[in-house]
């Protein structure tokens, strides 16, 4: 269900912003001064957005892991194509990775979009914890908004291109296996994004929010130790636990969290440690992330995190080989594309709750440790900040923000105070809640598209603050080297 705002809210809002002299002029601006052509453009969106939440509904059901995502990207593929895009599928060697273009020539504009799952947090669309019995993972960083949303944008953007006549090309970049897939880095790789002008993307969230902020760089790996199996009672001496060098291997990584820079992160799981205690473990395997600010520094921490490895093997008496999975830069922020995404996002506004979305959404709030945000605040547009700050996590739009200007936002898809990864957020993202918050964005990225098409020095001026932020000399290298996708890592 799509709601939209209502007048007295509406009415209120204006009251309020008088009341308390906060530059209702300014507000009142923003709406009056929007041109025909971006009014339009709204009420396009407000059209297709039933079409889109239910696509964003079937991905959601199907909540398709990494690089698996073959039903996903299948029907953002249609949706577009029907439109009248050139689809190019199975870029870059993956299968589920692909580009929609529109129109001919420059200014050249990418949306992306994502569509993977996350394993292990399969939960039903309602308000207290239920799995559901027939998939295994689920939508918990809210990646079906975030495809069918930008896949809606790139529509109402195609269908202005059409009428205004402005020459340029939307392309919409279809990017599989986010989370630690690092899909779009084989993207940039690849040398897709090469002739592009701006990138624009966003992401389900908890509230909203377009400033120019940053993420932590990422490296990723798995580590196999292969000892030798024997009787654990019968005969141990004849053994070597490939166990035991996991667990060496933490012990020292767990001791080197003492000296390395504060903003470190590592994480670790077992992803194997053998399959009964009475046989001596011949193959395990941890699986290490390691995160900082700079990605100089991720670099020098992960390769500490191998030499642990290597010595565990030696004290074990076993063998070591590991495999880099994932290698992710820091988000680079681009303040001249991010005001504007800031301003459509204002005009946009927030999410409005039913009474129903209202019920559901105090309950869901119910099961929160933490603090509890008012859930008006998923109608706040959040201040607009340019800073160096990271966000905990790790994207591999990343990459992307170094070769290309790239701005992105965070629209209100979960109930305030959820955190990405939950329960509450699956179940959130499979309500109106979720496509509500998805239109947000779809709006805010399709007004912000035109703003650069009507006015492409915008691109230049991002450009030389993106040369200027990477500093002289600057040549994109992946951190994953040479290594092909790793399309196998969930299974
Ligand atoms: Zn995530
Ligand atoms: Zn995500």
């Amino acid at each position: 269900m799509i709601h939209h705002k209502t007048i007295p809210l509406y009415a209120i809002f204006f009251l309020l912003a008088f009341l308390t002299g906060l530059a209702p002029a300014q507000a009142q601006s923003a709406n009056s001064a929007l041109s025909m052509e971006k009014k339009a453009a709204l009420s396009r969106l407000d059209a297709l957005s039933p079409e889109y939440a239910r696509v964003a509904m079937k991905i959601w059901e199907w909540a398709e892991v990494g690089y698996q995502e073959v039903r996903s990207a299948g029907l953002l593929q249609e949706q577009l194509r029907k439109e009248g895009f050139r689809v190019e599928s199975g870029v870059a060697g993956i299968p589920t990775a692909f580009i929609a273009s529109y129109g001919s020539g420059k200014p050249i504009i990418g949306i992306l979009g994502e569509f993977d799952a996350l394993p292990g947090v399969s939960q039903a669309a309602v308000p207290s914890r239920q799995e559901r019995p027939e998939v295994k993972a689920g939508h918990a960083c809210g990646h079906h908004l975030f495809g069918s949303g930008s896949a809606a944008a790139a529509v109402a953007v195609k269908e202005w291109l059409q009428k205004s006549g402005k020459q340029g090309t939307i392309r919409f970049y279809g990017t599989p296996a986010e989370e630690g897939g690092g899909g779009k880095v084989y993207m940039v790789r690849a040398g897709l994004f090469d002739d592009v002008d701006a990138v624009l993307h966003w992401h389900p969230s908890s509230e909203n929010r377009a400033s120019a902020t940053s993420s932590l760089a990422n490296i990723s790996g798995k580590f196999r130790f292969y000892g030798q199996a024997s009787h654990a009672a019968a005969a141990p001496e004849r053994g070597r636990s490939a166990l035991d060098a996991v667990e060496a291997m933490n012990h020292m990584v767990n001791m080197m969290r003492e000296h390395v820079q504060e903003d470190t992160r590592i994480h670790y799981v077992i992803t194997r440690g053998g399959e009964a205690p009475n046989v001596v473990p011949a193959f395990a395997e941890v699986y290490y992330y390691a995160r900082h600010p700079e990605m100089t520094e991720v670099k020098d921490v992960f390769d500490r995190i191998i030499k642990t490895a290597e010595g565990a093997a030696l004290g074990t008496g076993t063998r070591m080989e590991y495999e880099l999975i994932n290698g992710v830069y820091n988000l680079m922020p681009n303040d001249a594309l991010s005001r504007i995404m800031f301003n459509n996002l204002q005009t946009v506004g927030g999410v409005e709750y039913t009474e129903e979305e209202k019920r559901f959404a105090e309950q869901i709030q119910e099961s929160f440790n933490g603090k509890k945000p008012l859930l008006a605040s998923a109608a706040v547009i959040q201040p607009y900040e340019v800073t160096e700050e990271r966000n905990g996590g790790s994207t591999d739009v990343g990459d992307i923000s170094w070769v290309v200007p790239t701005a992105g936002l965070g629209a209100a898809t979960w109930v305030p105070g959820t955190s990405a990864h939950s329960w509450q957020a699956v179940a959130a993202g499979g309500t109106s809640i979720g496509s509500k918050g998805m239109m947000v964005a779809a709006k805010a990225l399709a007004l912000t598209a035109i703003d650069l098409f009507n006015d492409p020095s915008i691109c230049s001026v991002a450009k030389a603050e993106l040369l200027k932020r990477r500093g002289e000399g600057f040549r994109y290298q992946s951190l994953m080297g040479d290594r092909q996708p790793p399309l196998d890592y969930r299974k």
